[in-house]
C-alpha cells in the first residue's frame, strides 16, 4: 500500500507516519529527514538541499524526482510505503505517479492532516528535534540529550525559527495545498484527518480512514 501524507508543517505527519508505518509494517519515507541527514553528512544532496531548507523554501522538483525514484526502486518499499512530505507540488505528484506507473504501481490513498494556523505555529515554535533520530519533542530545551538515548542532542531546527515557520506555511498554501485537488481529480481517495488531540486518537482516526481504502497490493 502506498500512502501519501499531506498537511501543513506542524500537523504531525512525521509522528503519525511513524506510528502508521509500524502498524502497517511498511517503511516511512520522510524526505525532510533524508535531506537533514544528507546535510549533516555533507553529501552533495545535502549541500544542495541546505540552500533552501533553512529558510523554509522547497528543494527543487528535479532533486525530489531523483529521491522518489530511488525510494520507490528500493526493495525496502516493495510492500508499500508511507510517503511523508515527499509530495509538495503538483509537478512532484505527477512525477511520483509516472515513477509508480513505470513499475505498475500507484498511490492508494492520501491522508490529509488538518490543524488550525494558531495550533501549527504553537507546535512548531515550541518543539525541539533530535539531531540524530530527528524525533521532535515538546517542552524540552535545546541541548538536552535525546530521550531515545541514541547519543543525539535536541536542537531547534533552523526552519522552526519564526520567520521560516511563516514562510513554510505560505509555501504550503501556495504550492502544496493544490496537490490535494490534483489527487482528487486523478481518482485517488483523499481522507481528511482532524490532527488536533491526543497523538493516539489521531492515529486511530487515520487507521480508521485507511480501512475504507481499497488495497492494490
Ligand atoms: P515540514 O513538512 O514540517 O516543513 P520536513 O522536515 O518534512 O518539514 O521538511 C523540511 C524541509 O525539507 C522542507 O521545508 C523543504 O525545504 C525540504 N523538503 C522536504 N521534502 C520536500 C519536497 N518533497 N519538495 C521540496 N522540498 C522538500
Amino acid at each position: 500500500m502506498i500512502i501519501v501524507l499531506l498537511g501543513p508543517p506542524g500537523a504531525g505527519k512525521g509522528t503519525q507516519g511513524e506510528l502508521l508505518a509500524a502498524r502497517l509494517g511498511i517503511p516511512k519515507i520522510a524526505t525532510g529527514d533524508l535531506f537533514r541527514a544528507a546535510v549533516r553528512d555533507g553529501t552533495p544532496l545535502g549541500i544542495e538541499a541546505k540552500k533552501y531548507m533553512d529558510s523554509g523554501d522547497l528543494v527543487p522538483d528535479s532533486v525530489i524526482l531523483g529521491v522518489l525514484r530511488d525510494a520507490m526502486a528500493s526493495t525496502e518499499t516493495a510492500r508499500g510505503a508511507i510517503l511523508d512530505g515527499a509530495v509538495r507540488t503538483v509537478p512532484q505528484a505527477e512525477s511520483l505517479a509516472a515513477v509508480l506507473k513505470s513499475i505498475d504501481r500507484k498511490v492508494d490513498a492520501v491522508l490529509l492532516f488538518d490543524a488550525n494556523h494558531a495550533e501549527l505555529i504553537r507546535r512548531l515554535s515550541s518543539r525541539t528535534t533530535c539531531d540524530i533520530c530527528q524525533t521532535p519533542f515538546k517542552g524540552l530545551e535545546p541541548g538536552t540529550a535525546c530521550p531515545r538515548n541514541d547519543g543525539g542532542r535536541l536542537i531547534r531546527r533552523k526552519d522552526d525559527e519564526p520567520e521560516a515557520i511563516q514562510n513554510r506555511l505560505n509555501v504550503y498554501e501556495e504550492l502544496t495545498a493544490p496537490v490535494v485537488a490534483w489527487y482528487q481529480t486523478h481518482g485517488v481517495p483523499v481522507e481528511s484527518i482532524d490532527a488536533i488531540g491526543d497523538v493516539t486518537d489521531v492515529t486511530m482516526r487515520a487507521a480508521e480512514a485507511l480501512r475504507h481504502v481499497p488495497r492494490a497490493d
